[in-house]
């Protein structure tokens, strides 16, 4: 199978790695996750991936528990690059070459974010792990998968969430809410469906870069929306 896209970007939230309650790094989630980035390489696509923290910690809600708001954030950062650890591990054991970049200094572990590099990585036929967000508080990781998918190139941000797709209502909570299929960023703007933060949708606006929204814990289904299957919602202009 070939896929749709030359370069894409892949936000992938905590949760898809977590065990138990979501929480935490469960080594299965992660080499399920591995084949399927693996069979998206495979298909001649360069892949760069943005992980999040969610299943270790999250500022906002570390904050509303009473911790200071950028020192929880700041965990959240370091807990993103953990994240990208375990998936640089699960991803080489698959055969597939990778690059951590972090966007907080840690150089024992990851090189720093540098566009050039990341581009050249990719070129290289590597896999790029975008660690530590954009490295600042008070934002999350969608916003650093849209603004590094902008820098780099991407063709398309893919968003793995936990349902099919973007609805009018949250799906969860209302059993009426009706998916996209497609929908425009002012829409979404307008109306806040949240699927992500509106800053990251916002940026995605801004640089016309189409964000296709997907569940993640279905499995195949990374190589489905890489091969261009019209699966979940495409939110562009
Ligand atoms: N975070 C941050 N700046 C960034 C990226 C992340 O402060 O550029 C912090 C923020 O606290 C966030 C946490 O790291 O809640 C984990 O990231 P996120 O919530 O995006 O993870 P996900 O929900 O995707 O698992």
């Amino acid at each position: 199978m070939k896929g749709a896209y030359h370069r894409l970007t892949l936000k992938l939230s905590g949760e898809r790695l977590a065990g138990e309650g979501g929480f935490g790094i469960n080594p299965a989630a992660i080499a399920d996750v591995a084949k399927e980035v693996n069979a998206v390489h495979e298909m001649g696509v360069q892949v760069a991936i943005v992980i999040g923290g969610g299943n270790i910690i999250r500022g906002v809600a570390a904050s509303a528990a009473g911790m200071d708001r950028a020192s929880a954030d700041y965990m959240g950062m370091i807990a993103t690059i953990m994240n990208a650890l375990a998936l640089q591990d699960s991803l080489e054991k698959t055969g597939l070459d990778t690059r951590v970049l972090s966007a907080l200094e840690i150089k024992e572990v990851a090189e720093p974010y540098v566009r050039r590099r990341a581009v050249r990585h990719l070129e290289k036929g590597r896999i790029v792990i975008f660690a530590g967000g954009i490295g600042t508080p008070y934002v999350t990781t969608d916003t650093a998968a849209a603004l590094r998918s902008a820098e780099i190139g991407s063709e398309v941000l893919l968003k793995g969430t936990g349902v099919t797709g973007v609805y009018d209502d949250d799906p969860r909570e209302n059993a009426a809410a009706v998916r996209y299929d497609k929908v425009g960023y002012d829409e979404v703007l307008h109306k806040n469906l949240r699927f992500m933060d509106q800053a990251a949708i916002a940026l995605c606006r801004e640089n016309h870069l189409p964000i296709v929204v997907f569940d993640m814990n279905v499995p195949g289904n990374i190589r489905r929306v890489a091969a261009g299957e019209s699966i979940g919602t495409l939110v562009s202009d």
